[in-house]
């Protein structure tokens, strides 16, 4: 069977082909047959799936429906969802079932999407691989030896695999670029500011990006529309006109301007990695597209600031998780000191634990200046590296992550070994740009590789023409796991 997209069933919709409660009951036939080998969802809310469907049915008939009436879709699950279990990947939240909707999820709800359930992720967030989630490791559907990246590898490995055909995700650090690039599919962090944060679980709140993972570029552009927007709730919201991201996605790319920072193709880039790019931004070129060579010198400091400023951010957003209004809570403990450290013991996992570690040290008195100060410095430069190179091209590409999806367990062991594979995604947030991931063939054993596009703020809609002119001319997003 080929891929779905959401315009392919938006258009059997229309054309009453099939109804949303049939879409649903398949997919949720889909999510019981491959979600036991794959993991990719910790919820699966059946009933409220059903009774959504049913709705956007009945508001089709009457022609009252929204413009993503009766399309399935899952969340990443640090969305907040009314009623519906919240667990951010963690024990402490294993209880938590929130009292509102992220803004994220009411507005696709208002849009008519159907929501399957709630995606696996690493916990709060922190992660490459997703197997630092409390629900276990989340399987890449094309091997499941292999890890789905991280951290919305739920999502990315759970549309790769057909269970559902579109998801939410989060990118922090390339959370939505890496798993997308790992599993095959298409996934797009947009500038920061453009998608509201209301409502999803914080991780580091300067960095922290919603957006969506799906098969084409095109299914991106169409939740994105109803994904971004001003919301006052969020004070880092932009205040800016709503746009539609579908409106470029037939320009030709003839004098597009491609930048290829020279920091992105040397050492430490897999061969077989960079072949894959390399054909993919030969088939930009057959478009009509030039690349140029460009520099961003201070690449290599992406990962030592990023990770002085996340766990910073971290430790103090993840200090609200105490055990008292909500989520876990110790069941013995001599005093209130003794419960605050009990239930964090006990409700945290170890990679979690390590951040806030680092966060607490980089921000208390005598290490603030030499650390968390010279980060913000080091973040000020890394963002001008990008502004200089945008001056000699329209956009930036390279790969997504330095290999193909590694084993699981493989960096287990070695955190930061497991950083350090961040370093063509980190910098981009640091910077507050967009970025998306598309389908670039596959490596020497087979696994999905993922060419990045880099765009100027506010560039969504070139990034996702650029993707979607490429997706028109290749078959590598319509590929599927066995
Ligand atoms: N791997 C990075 C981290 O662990 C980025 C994760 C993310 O984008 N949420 O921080």
């Amino acid at each position: 069977m080929s891929i779905q997209t959401l315009k392919s069933l938006a258009e059997a919709l229309a054309q009453k082909k099939t109804s949303s409660r049939e879409l649903v009951t398949d997919y949720l036939a889909k999510i019981d047959a491959q979600n036991p080998r794959i993991n990719a969802f910790i919820t699966v809310d059946r009933d409220g799936a059903l009774a959504a469907a049913d709705a956007a049915d009945a508001a089709i008939a009457a022609g009252s429906a929204g413009p993503l009436a009766g399309l399935p879709i899952a969340h990443k699950d640090l969305f907040c969802t009314e009623g519906v279990l919240t667990t951010c990947g963690s024990k402490i939240l294993a209880n938590f079932v929130s009292p509102y909707d992220a803004n994220v999820v009411s507005q696709l709800k208002a849009a008519g999407c159907v929501s399957l359930g709630k995606t696996n992720m690493d916990e709060f967030a922190m992660g490459s691989t997703n197997e630092s989630s409390a629900w276990g490791p989340v399987k890449n559907p094309w091997n499941l030896d292999r890890v789905p990246g991280g951290s919305s590898g739920g999502s990315a490995a759970a549309v790769a695999a057909g269970m559902v055909p579109a998801a939410t995700g989060t990118d922090t650090g390339g959370s939505i670029r890496q798993p997308a690039g790992l599993c095959g599919v298409t996934g797009i962090k947009p500038t920061y500011g453009v998608v509201s944060r209301y409502g999803m679980i914080a991780y580091a709140s300067s960095l922290d990006q919603g957006g969506p993972i799906a098969h084409t570029a095109e299914d991106c552009a169409l939740l994105l529309n109803h994904m971004a927007g001003f919301d006052k709730r969020d004070s880092t919201s932009l205040e800016r006109a709503t746009e539609d991201y579908t409106r470029d996605l037939n320009q030709p790319l003839a004098g597009l301007k491609i930048g290829l920072p020279k920091e992105y193709f040397g050492e430490g880039l897999a061969n077989d990695v960079r072949a894959a790019i390399e054909q993919a931004l030969a088939e930009l070129r057959k478009l009509g597209a030039v690349t140029v060579e460009v520099s961003l010198p201070n690449t290599h400091l992406a990962i030592p600031a990023y990770y002085v400023i996340a766990p910073a951010e971290a430790s103090s957003n993840l200090s609200r998780f105490d055990g008292v209004r909500y989520g876990h809570r110790a069941s013995e403990y001599k005093d209130l000191a003794e419960m605050y450290a009990k239930s964090r013991s006990e409700g945290f996992g170890a990679e979690v634990k390590r951040r806030i570690l680092v966060g607490t040290y980089v921000l208390s008195h005598g290490y603030y200046d030499a650390y968390y100060i010279k980060a913000q410095q080091l973040r000020r430069l890394i963002a001008q590296d990008f502004q200089q190179a945008l001056t000699q091209c329209d956009v930036i590409a390279g790969p997504v992550a330095p290999t193909a999806a590694w084993g699981i367990g493989q960096m287990a062991d070695d955190p930061v070994q497991m950083y350090l594979a961040d370093i063509y995604t980190i910098a981009v947030n640091l910077a507050g740009l967009p970025g998306l991931s598309t389908p670039a063939g596959f490596s020497g054993d087979k696994m999905p590789v993922g060419l990045q596009l880099i765009g100027n703020y506010f560039g969504e809609a070139r990034l996702l023409n650029i993707a979607h002119q490429l997706q028109q001319t290749t078959d590598w997003h319509l590929r599927q796991p066995a």
